[in-house]
């Protein structure tokens, strides 16, 4: 199997084979990430692709779910993405969902026709990256789209059956923002249908922008209380019905489905964490995170 790089295996579908497809980030300009800092966003060579197809062939003949790598294959246009689906059902003949990665703006160059077509093919889930719905934090980590590009793209992924998954980012917004944006991404996350929205926060990794700021005294980062509330306040702002998880840099497991009917009790686990929290322990978690 040819990797490289960075490989993300999504960790909520951990038995799915891996398929490199793209290398990279098509952005690799969010100011709080460094995971494909070194690569350049590159197709990978359609040969490699098969070869490794083939041998998925011979070690996982019966695979019915694959993960699409790296960061963001979705970036990929219709023209390049159909003879790839192609292959994977040439290869794998009993493959029903093919899962990316992706950002928001991947889905911009995809007419809701050739996402219906997409599907058709097994390409049915797609995790956005989207980090924020306010347009103050998305400028401020420069994320490169906008609150309406999240609304009219995640409607174009609905209308053609794409199920999709959303994620926050709490504490990019530093001490600054915190506020607005957990509200207000709450407010565009509840405008869309995804089938689950993941909560990640900050870590300031050496090598990002976000934390040379931080180091000159231009970014404010959140206590590890003050991203407990700012979590809460996101959590009681939103609004959708969806699988609510929340990623291994959230010092709490509130993962699970049927959100709206969990969120008081969400709210009320965080509450008592703000309340009895020991704020050392928890900063002492976080110097142990090596990844986003
Ligand atoms: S957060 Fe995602 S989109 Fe942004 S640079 Fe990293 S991999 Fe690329």
């Amino acid at each position: 199997m040819h990797f490289t790089g960075t490989v993300y295996r999504n960790p909520y579908w951990p038995t799915w084979p891996l398929l490199e497809i793209t290398q990279g980030c098509t952005h690799n300009s969010c100011k709080f990430c460094t995971m494909y800092k070194d690569i350049h966003f590159r197709l990978s060579p359609l040969e490699w692709i098969e070869e490794d197809l083939k041998e998925l062939a011979v070690t996982d003949p019966d695979a019915r779910t694959i993960q699409l790598l790296s960061a963001n294959p979705f970036a990929l246009s219709y023209d390049k993405l159909v003879p790839i689906m192609e292959m994977i059902n040439k290869y794998l003949p009993k493959m029903e969902v093919i899962y990316a990665a992706g950002r928001v703006s991947d889905v911009r160059n995809k007419s809701v026709e050739e996402l219906k077509k997409l599907k058709d093919m097994g390409l049915k889930e797609i995790t956005l990256g989207v980090e924020s719905g306010d347009d103050w934090t998305l400028d401020r980590i420069n994320k490169g789209y906008h609150a309406s590009d999240i609304l009219t793209q995640c409607h174009k992924l609905e209308e053609a059956g794409i199920e999709y998954w959303m994620t926050f980012l709490g504490g990019v917004a530093g001490r600054e923002h915190s506020r607005e944006h957990a509200i207000n991404s709450a407010k565009i996350f509840s405008q869309c249908k995804p089938l689950l929205v993941g909560t990640s926060s900050l870590t300031l990794f050496p090598g990002t922008p976000l934390l040379e700021e931080a180091e000159r005294g231009e970014f404010k980062p959140l206590t590890e209380k003050e991203l407990l509330e700012e979590l809460k306040l996101f959590v009681e702002n939103l609004e959708c019905d969806c699988i609510f998880n929340t990623h291994h840099t959230v010092l709490a497991n509130f993962s699970g489905p049927n959100f709206l009917a969990r969120k008081a009790n969400i709210i009320s686990q965080l509450d008592f964490m703000i309340k009895h929290g020991d704020e050392s322990r928890m900063q002492a978690f976080r110097r142990n995170k090596r990844t986003l």
